[in-house]
């Protein structure tokens, strides 16, 4: 990457970085992955029960292994043969794990945390339950204001992931959204985070590369 690319994200991390921090949550710096699991693997404690939210970027990142590998009691929604309702109780056993990874569909510099789900159950445990929440966000998911994030969900994030997972919609088609009524909508529970009165909750770990969408 452009040495001066990378400072102006660099840049951005500090401001959003900052952001969080004055919300009473924690941002943190990764110069490159072994960074990434060195500052997971601090906020982990052996035998924690550890959950994850739907993410590219924890796959890109190779943080589904990393956790697998650990000494951590996973619940593994990826893991083979689960049916509909395996999943449906892993979803609420979530609720009381240790530590919840996810990555977000947008991070407003001014330290809010901005995303879109179809099913509910991410935007649920970020809110509530898991005793920490580890969000890993590419420089990517970085934005100015909450019209920015609102737009990356609509031009970027929902387009790309109905392309991913094969969901007919017309954001599939088109690349774009068109606020549809789709029985196959994925965008139905919307969440911002603006804050969080336990400082020890929230931790956001930036990458200054792309990740996930
Ligand atoms: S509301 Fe519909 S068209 Fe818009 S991004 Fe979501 S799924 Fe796609």
């Amino acid at each position: 990457m452009n040495e001066n690319v990378k400072e102006v994200l660099n840049q951005r991390i500090e401001r959003a970085i900052k952001g969080l921090e004055n919300h009473n949550m924690n941002g943190y710096y990764a110069k490159d992955i072994d960074n990434l699991y060195e500052i997971v693997g601090s906020l982990l404690n052996k035998n924690d029960l550890v959950s994850f939210g739907g993410s590219m970027t924890l796959f890109e990142t190779g943080l589904i292994e990393f956790v697998r590998k650990g000494e951590y009691r996973v619940l593994d929604r990826y893991e083979k043969g689960l049916s509909k309702t395996d999943i449906k109780e892993l979803f609420r056993k979530t609720f009381s794990a240790n530590a919840y990874l996810a990555s977000a569909n947008a991070i407003i510099e001014t330290g809010e945390i901005y995303n879109v789900d179809g099913n509910g159950n991410r935007v649920a445990a970020m809110m509530y339950g898991p005793d920490k929440v580890i969000i890993i966000a590419g420089a990517n998911k970085i934005v100015k204001n909450l019209d920015e994030a609102i737009n990356r969900n609509k031009y970027i994030s929902a387009p790309a992931n109905t392309k991913r997972l094969n969901i007919d919609t017309p954001c599939k088609k088109i690349g774009v959204c068109v606020d549809c009524n789709s029985i196959n909508r994925i965008c139905n529970k919307y969440s911002l985070i603006r804050k969080d009165n336990d400082k020890n909750r929230m931790h956001v770990i930036f990458l200054d590369e792309n990740y996930g969408f």
